[in-house]
C-alpha cells in the first residue's frame, strides 16, 4: 500500500514538479523572497527595476541611442548606429530584452553562475517579445556556445537554455550543439571592442554532424548577454560561411555602448 502511493507520488513528481512545488509553497519572486501570485513571476518591485530595451534603437546591431540625433539613415530609411553604418556586421540583426544594468545582472548572473535554471523561461519569455519580428524570420535556434572546459564545471550553457526554452516558446527547432567553442576566451570584461574581436576571432567552428541543417535557413542566434557584439559577430560569420541564409541574434540583455548614451 505504501509502495503504492510512493510509486503514485514519484510518476506524479516526474510529471509535473513545478504543480507539486506550487502547491506546497507559497510562491515566490524569482529575485528577492517576496511573495507572487504564481511561480516563476518577478514581484512589482523587481519588476519595475529591469529596464528593457525600447525604440529609438538601431535598426541592425540593436544599441540604444539616448536620442534620434545619434542615428544616421540607412538606404532604406532605417536608423543606423555609427558603427553599423561604416561597417554592417555579419548578422542581419540584432535585440535584446534587457539593459544589462544591476537589476538584469540579478536574473542573468544566478542563471549563468548558480544553477537557477528555472530563470530561462522566464527570460525567453521577454526575449520572445523583444525579438518578436526576429522569430518570424528564424526557421532554426542555435545558442553561443560555451568551451567544453566551461561546461565540466558548471554542467551547462546558460545560452543553450535560454535557446531551448525560445524554442518552446516559438515552436521552432533548436540546435543546441550546432556551434562549438574551439578556444577558450579569456574572460572579455574590460577589453575594447577591437580587443574582443581579437579574442573571439577563430574561437568557433560549426559541428559536422549539424552543418547541412543549416545551409540555406535563418538562423537565429541566441546568448545571455551581448556586449560589443563581437561574439555574435563571430559565431554570425561561421554559420554564413556554412551557408546560413542570413544570422539573426537575440540575447537576453544588452550592455549599452557607452559612446551612445543609451
Ligand atoms: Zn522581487
Ligand atoms: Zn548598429
Amino acid at each position: 500500500m505504501a509502495g503504492e502511493v510512493l510509486r503514485r507520488l514519484a510518476s506524479g513528481l516526474s510529471r509535473a514538479p513545478g504543480i507539486l512545488l506550487d502547491a506546497l509553497l507559497p510562491p515566490e519572486c524569482l529575485v528577492c523572497e517576496a511573495e507572487v501570485a504564481e511561480q516563476g513571476t518577478l514581484c512589482a518591485a523587481c519588476f519595475r527595476g529591469l529596464t528593457f530595451i525600447a525604440d529609438p534603437l538601431c535598426a541592425r546591431c540593436g544599441v540604444p541611442f539616448a536620442h534620434d540625433g545619434q542615428a544616421e539613415r540607412g538606404a532604406d530609411g532605417a536608423l543606423l548606429c555609427p558603427r553599423c553604418s561604416a561597417s554592417p556586421p555579419a548578422f542581419a540583426a540584432a535585440r535584446a530584452a534587457l539593459r544589462y544594468d544591476d537589476a538584469a545582472r540579478r536574473l542573468i548572473l544566478p542563471l549563468k553562475h548558480a544553477d537557477r535554471t528555472e530563470l530561462a523561461l522566464p527570460l525567453a519569455r521577454q526575449m520572445a517579445r523583444a525579438g518578436a519580428a526576429l522569430l518570424n524570420h528564424a526557421e532554426i535556434i542555435v545558442p553561443v556556445p560555451a568551451h567544453w572546459r566551461r561546461l565540466l564545471t558548471r554542467r551547462y550553457n546558460q545560452a543553450a537554455l535560454l535557446a531551448q526554452a525560445l524554442a518552446a516558446l516559438a515552436r521552432l527547432p533548436c540546435i543546441p550543439d550546432a556551434l562549438r567553442r574551439v578556444r577558450a576566451t579569456p574572460p572579455l570584461g574590460e577589453r575594447s571592442a577591437a580587443e574582443r574581436a581579437v579574442a573571439v576571432e577563430g574561437a568557433f567552428r560549426l559541428r559536422a554532424r549539424t552543418a547541412s541543417r543549416i545551409v540555406g535557413h535563418s538562423i537565429l542566434l541566441v546568448d545571455d548577454v551581448m556586449t560589443s557584439g563581437a561574439t555574435a559577430e563571430a559565431c554570425a560569420r561561421v554559420l554564413r560561411d556554412a551557408g546560413a541564409h542570413r544570422v539573426l541574434v537575440l540575447a537576453a540583455a544588452r550592455v549599452p555602448d557607452p559612446r551612445l548614451g543609451g
